[in-house]
């Protein structure tokens, strides 16, 4: 029998600079898929029954001792517990959990008032679930290359993912998950040209 049929690969697109919040349960996965290559994109993740409790880049730096998460490690929360898993990831590797979601301010700094942002793109989303945030946690920047230099410096480079990439993730816990594609033009992070990303469900789904 042909494993895929016992799989729910339906797919999700996210238009480039826009974002997508989608519910998981404990167990599945989801791959985030750089569609045209080159492309940054921003996740967040709540515990489905407490938005208070979130994905936290510091405390998952924590739980590693290092950087970002290896294959087989997970993303914990700022109440210290698991909630993804990093399962695969066919892309160079590059990812980043230091730099803050694009936001308006952002923008305005750069002289561009009106401008999409991931920090929009996240509550634009979360309200299509009836959810909403008071704070804007630092996100999981897959696929962004911000290489740390021996002196501390931090060099803003072009997302290397090639077409097709994606990355694997599983929840440890209820989550509802949400993904910006990030609508950055002004710098190189994602080759100064914003694509499209997809969400892959591939675990059983009922
Ligand atoms: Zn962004």
């Amino acid at each position: 029998m042909d494993m895929e049929l016992t799989h729910d690969t339906a797919s999700m697109m996210i238009p480039a600079g826009q974002g997508l919040a989608f519910r998981i349960r404990t167990g599945d996965r989801f791959r985030l898929v750089d569609t045209e290559g080159g492309q940054v994109g921003d996740l967040f993740a709540f515990a489905a029954d407490d938005p208070g409790e979130y994905l936290s880049a510091a405390h998952t730096r924590t739980a590693v001792s290092r950087l970002f998460p290896r294959i087989g490690e997970h993303f914990a929360t700022n109440r210290r517990r698991p909630i993804l898993t990093l399962v695969a990831d066919t892309s160079p590797g590059a990812h980043d959990m230091l730099i803050a979601a694009c936001d308006a301010a952002r923008y305005d700094a750069l002289g561009e008032a009106e401008h999409a942002s991931c920090a929009d793109n996240l509550r634009i989303a979360l309200s299509g679930l009836a959810m909403t945030t008071h704070l804007v946690p630092q996100p999981v920047n897959v696929f962004m290359n911000i290489p740390v230099g021996t002196d501390g410096d931090l060099t803003w480079l072009p997302a290397p993912s090639r077409p097709g990439d994606a990355v694997t993730f599983e929840a440890h816990m209820d989550s509802v998950v949400v993904v910006s594609a990030c609508p950055m033009d002004l710098n190189p992070i994602n080759g100064e040209r914003p694509t499209s990303l997809a969400i892959e469900f591939v675990t059983p789904r009922t």
